[in-house]
This record gives structure tokens, C-alpha cells and sequence, in this order.
């Protein structure tokens, strides 16, 4: 579950915590083996006690680097009084469990990441590889790539899925309410793209630093100084709804942008501020690529053939297995938007599917 596809940004020259003013702190937590780096877990102080937003990745180097962090602000991991997750991504929400259970934290999540959790942790490996099978297969991948998944099949041995363990939250996060914290002002908004559910949150309280602007954002993945989140298909094996996740990440760029914020704490890279201006670099970029697509698209191409045609942050043939798999549904997510604009369309009768432009 590569997150982000395009530029490296593993900000090693941060400190472990920076204290952000006004009861605000992050905290560095190591994605293991990644070349991201590290999760920005935020811990916001309430009058109730501390609240963690996001948790980090599921593995005893980064718990060790959440305690350590903690505790060099002096919070003892029993002390945490909830968990707000962003999205249900593991370098986001991979601890939580493990905080919950130290600490009897409530765990809240938007509705639609919960339901992800929900249909993961019950998924049947077989009827997933089947479902992914048939997926890229319909994507004009070809045999050489489905030969793995269809030998994991018939061998029965599947590996266990990402996220299996992923803890249930037992809160929900309502979009545009506030969030029920003693003595804090922190709205939901729902910014649904990169996952169907992911949220940012608004602390609607004067910067710290009296920076112009309004409060600051707490933005997930869906606002990064430096990278742009990956936006594929929403995987459902049970939901057959033609969705478009780059037109709802595009919008909710725009939501966010309108909030102005004097300053964005991310959970990637580093807290930035004027999020306009970043929200416009993004918009301009996605526009771009949608137009140097339209162009490829002027020979009818399926998925697979747009993927290997995209500009990635390497070539094609030293993307590895797993990424190619991201990148497709990058790239039907980049069809999905092109169709809905009128600037694409499926080709009659071909098998599997091809697109061209309009
Ligand atoms: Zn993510
Ligand atoms: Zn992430």
C-alpha cells in the first residue's frame, strides 16, 4: 500500500518532536522501509487529557518511537484520552489498536474509512485475489503479470492481507461538526480522494504565532508540501458503484483551500503555510496530467497500456510488481476523470476496455 508515487520526502533533518504552540506537538514515527520516512503523529492537548491524531505504522520500532516521543513531552501513553485518524491508511492508523488497549483511548474515523476497516478485517484472501485478479485482467494487464496472483490461487497459499489487524474505532467523525474535545475548537472536514473517507481538521483557534489566516489544518495526506498523495480507484469487491475519486479529491482540494489556514501541519514532510498556494500548484498539476493523458489517449489504450505510458518517478520496467498495481488504478482513476469530463470514452465492443480521447 505505496502511498505516495511521486517524490521522495523522507525529512531526516527534522527533531523527533517539534512543539507547534498552543497545545500542539508532533511526533516522528518511522514507516519502516519506505522511502516516505515517517508519520507526523500530532498529540493535541485537551482539558480532558491528550488526544494522539494518527497513530503511526504497526511495528515495535515505530511504537517505540511514538512512547519515546511521548515521553519526552511528558505523556505517559496511558494518558492518551482518544485517537482522531485522518484515514485508514497503516502508517496512519496502525497503532492505534495497540493505544487503545494501553491507554482505554476511544478511536474515531470517518464512516466511509471505518466500513474499509470493517470490510478488510473480514475480507476472505481468496475472494480479494479473485476480485483483484479480475480487475487487472479487465485492465489489459497482461498474462505475465496475473501468473503470480492466479499461482498464489490455485496453490492456496495467500499471503495475509495489509490492514487485517487493523483496530475497529468506536467513534465516528462527523463532517462539519465539531469535534466533541473539552476546551479545543477542532472541526471535521471530510476531504474524501485519497481515501473515500479520509478527514483534515481544523483547530478554528488563533495561530499561536498570530500568523495571518484562519487556525491551523491538520491535513493527513491530502495536502502535502512537497508530494502529491496517491488518488486510485475506491476497492470494493461488493460495490459496483462507478465512483471518481480524483474528481472528489480535486474538489475537496478546493474546500480546503477556502478555509484559509495560516499554517497546515501534514502527517508527512513538514508543517508549510499558505495552503491557497498549494492547493493551486496541486490543481495546476492534476490538470496537467489529465491533458498530457487526453493526448495519449489519442490512441484508444487500456488501463495497463495508459500506466505504462504515464511519467512515474521511474520507468515502467523498474516500477515493482506492487506499484504497478497502484499505478493502474492511478490511471483508471485519471480515465474515471477524463470520461466524467466528456473528454474521454470506453471504445465499443473491446475486451479488454480501451479508452480514447474525445
Ligand atoms: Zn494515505
Ligand atoms: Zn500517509
Amino acid at each position: 500500500m505505496t502511498e505516495h508515487t511521486h517524490r521522495r520526502g523522507d525529512g531526516t533533518d527534522t527533531p523527533a518532536t517539534i512543539d507547534h504552540g498552543g497545545g500542539v506537538w508532533s511526533i516522528k514515527v518511522p514507516i519502516p522501509d519506505n522511502p516516505l520516512g515517517h508519520t507526523l503523529v500530532h498529540l493535541l492537548d485537551t482539558d480532558r487529557g491528550p488526544v494522539l491524531i494518527d497513530t503511526g505504522w504497526d511495528d515495535p520500532a515505530s511504537w517505540s518511537a511514538l512512547t519515546t516521543g511521548l515521553a519526552s513531552l511528558g505523556v505517559r501513553i496511558e494518558d492518551i484520552h482518544g485517537v482522531l485518524i485522518t484515514h485508514h491508511h497503516p502508517d496512519h492508523h496502525g497503532l492505534s489498536g495497540q493505544v487503545r488497549e494501553a491507554s482505554g483511548a476511544w478511536i474515531a474515523m470517518h464512516a466511509a474509512d471505518a466500513e474499509v476497516v470493517r470490510r478488510t478485517r473480514s475480507a476472505e484472501p481468496g475472494v480479494w485475489l479473485d476480485y483483484l485478479t479480475a480487475k487487472l485482467a479487465s485492465a489489459g494487464a497482461p498474462p505475465d503479470h496475473l501468473a503470480p496472483l492466479l499461482a498464489a490461487r490455485d496453490s492456496g497459499r495467500m499471503r495475509t492481507l495489509p490492514g487485517l489487524d487493523a483496530a475497529l474505532p468506536d467513534r465516528e467523525i462527523t463532517p462539519g461538526d465539531l469535534l466533541p474535545l473539552a476546551g479545543r475548537t477542532l472541526r471535521a472536514i471530510w476531504t474524501p480522494g485519497h481515501t473515500p473517507g479520509h478527514v483534515c481538521l481544523h483547530l478554528e483557534e488563533q495561530h499561536p504565532g498570530n500568523l495571518p489566516g484562519r487556525g491551523r489544518l491538520f491535513s493527513g495526506d491530502h495536502l502535502l508540501p512537497g508530494i502529491t498523495p496517491h488518488i486510485g480507484l475506491y476497492e470494493d469487491p461488493d460495490d459496483t458503484t462507478v465512483t471518481d475519486p480524483l474528481g472528489d479529491y480535486l474538489s475537496s482540494l478546493e474546500r480546503i483551500a477556502a478555509l484559509d489556514a495560516a499554517e497546515v501541519l501534514p502527517a508527512h514532510q513538514h508543517a508549510f503555510t499558505t495552503p491557497a498556494a498549494r492547493v493551486t500548484e496541486l490543481l495546476a498539476h492534476h490538470a496537467a496530467r489529465l491533458t498530457d493523458l487526453r493526448t495519449l489517449l489519442a490512441t484508444p489504450l487500456t488501463p495497463w497500456q495508459l500506466a505504462e505510458r504515464m511519467e512515474w518517478n521511474r520507468p515502467w520496467d523498474q516500477i515493482p510488481y506492487g506499484s504497478r498495481n497502484i499505478a493502474v488504478s492511478e490511471a483508471e482513476a485519471h480515465l474515471r476523470r477524463l470520461v466524467k469530463l466528456g473528454h474521454a470514452e470506453a471504445v465499443e465492443d473491446t475486451d479488454p476496455v480501451t479508452y480514447a480521447a474525445l
